[in-house]
């Protein structure tokens, strides 16, 4: 077998995924192994898998039929499947695609180099699990073509949502010390980030293994360090807010006025039967208090419908929730049952139909919604970080601080990526904002 030269990833699925990728992608070229942008010219093809909903893991199965063909003109051409499809499916992904030569879970990314070796050497291997020491190598992170650093606070989930695989996927959590996190973040501000984005799947339930701090006492820690512009964190947990997080966020100006904050439902019926262990008017109240103490956060939010047991009045509860409380932007997601979670074997399925019709009205109305507030920031002026090319020449793109997408020109020079620009914004649609570059 010659020894691969190029690889090629394809990535699905959240931030957590993403970052994965980097860190796989960091490993390969440490091996001397380039990056490409086709499959057909790679030695390595990777899929970083998503299985939060069916449909996302019927696609990594498809694609994979795709690539497997990709060895009749390259024999030694390595397919490897990672992410939590990976970690749900093991050894039952190699019996189900023969071509498949490795299978590796999101808590055995560190030792994606010496699966590969190993499959040189003929073995095929399965690597996933939680074991209780991980190699995370932060040297070994490609983070090219990134306008931010991420990083990861917390691994896995200990939460019991009805509906979720994560737990299963990801494992139990696990917090890094905030030793690892501040080196890691210090680190990306010697390479010149400006934009650090701390990752976990329930990012504010952060503690320090062993100790008493929380996530309120890391967001100061990382605020204050010489050099962070903007700070950012995801995924928040409603349950897990304490005032002194809170407050934080208000303090801070570096952290950004941006907050995903899923809440799944309007209906308290929907939530209990969900896990969610908060009510509406609980939700309701923490984004009151975050707003009395930021009020430009913009807030995003995950929604569910066709939760089983979800009424047409239950369903009207969230339609009304998301008019009171005018979400930046939603994610909303038909209810897909997934293995090993207990969300399947409850009564009241709901038609597929009639979650896909909940689904376009939800839909509808946020996109009115999210109209109106784009239309309120026309006039104003943000500084933002440049993110990359639009599609028409001569323009770039950026993220203003509360998150949104902005498309402006040029001007003489260029922005460089992940540099800061100022702009007014001078015209709005529903999911982006043009506008004129005041800085160059
Ligand atoms: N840990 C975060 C939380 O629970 O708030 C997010 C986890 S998940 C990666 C991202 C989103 O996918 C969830 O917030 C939820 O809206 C959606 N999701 C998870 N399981 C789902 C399912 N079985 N069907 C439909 N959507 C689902």
């Amino acid at each position: 077998m010659r020894p691969p030269r190029r690889f090629y990833i394809e990535t699905w699925g959240c931030q957590m995924n993403e970052l994965d990728s980097q860190r796989m992608a960091g490993q390969l070229m440490q091996q001397g192994i380039l990056p490409t942008r086709e499959p057909e010219e790679a030695d390595v093809i990777l899929l970083n898998s998503c299985s939060v909903r069916e449909k996302a893991e019927q696609k990594v199965y498809s694609r994979l039929g795709e690539y497997r063909l990709l060895k009749r003109r390259n024999a030694g051409l390595l397919i490897g499947l990672c992410g939590c499809v990976a970690q749900q499916e093991g050894e039952r992904a190699l019996e189900r695609v023969p071509d498949l030569d490795f299978v590796l879970g999101p808590a055995r990314v560190g030792e994606l180099s010496q699966v590969v070796t190993r499959r040189r050497g003929g073995e095929r291997v399965v690597a996933t699990g939680f074991p209780e020491s991980r190699q995370y190598d932060i040297d070994a992170v490609s983070r090219h073509g990134e306008y931010k650093g991420m990083v990861t606070l917390i691994e896995g989930c200990d939460k019991s949502c009805t509906f979720c695989i994560v737990p299963r996927t990801r494992g139990p959590e696990r917090s890094r010390p905030l030793a690892e996190v501040l080196a890691e973040v210090r680190h990306l501000l010697d390479y010149g980030f400006q934009e650090i984005e701390l990752l976990g799947q329930t990012v504010n339930h952060w503690r320090e293994p062993g100790g008493d701090l929380d996530f309120a006492d890391l967001l100061e820690a990382v605020a204050t360090l010489p050099g962070v512009r903007r700070l950012r964190f995801i995924t928040s947990y409603p349950r897990d807010f304490t005032p002194r997080m809170v407050e934080k966020i208000g303090r801070h100006e570096n952290i950004c006025p941006y907050l995903h904050l899923p809440v799944q439902s309007g209906a308290d019926g929907v939530l209990r039967r969900m896990g969610r262990g908060y009510t509406r008017a609980r939700y309701v109240d923490l984004v009151a208090q975050l707003r009395a103490a930021r009020p430009d956060l913009a807030l995003s939010t995950d929604l569910i419908v066709g939760f089983p047991g979800e009424s047409e009045d239950d369903f009207r509860q969230t339609l009304d929730l998301v008019e009171e409380i005018r979400f930046a932007t939603i994610f909303a997601f038909k209810y897909s049952p997934r293995p090993g979670t207990a969300a399947p074997r409850l009564d009241g399925q709901v038609d597929s139909e009639v979650a896909g019709e909940r689904l376009q009205r939800l839909f509808a109305l946020q996109e009115k919604i999210q109209k109106e507030i784009n239309l309120d920031l026309v006039g104003k002026e943000y500084d933002v970080v440049v993110t990359g090319w639009g599609r028409e020449p001569g323009m770039q793109m950026g993220r203003t601080p509360c998150h949104r997408i902005v498309h402006f020109a040029t001007g003489a020079e260029p922005a460089e990526l992940g540099s800061v620009t100022r702009v007014r914004i001078g015209g709005a649609l529903a999911h982006s904002l043009r506008a004129e570059r005041l800085s160059a």
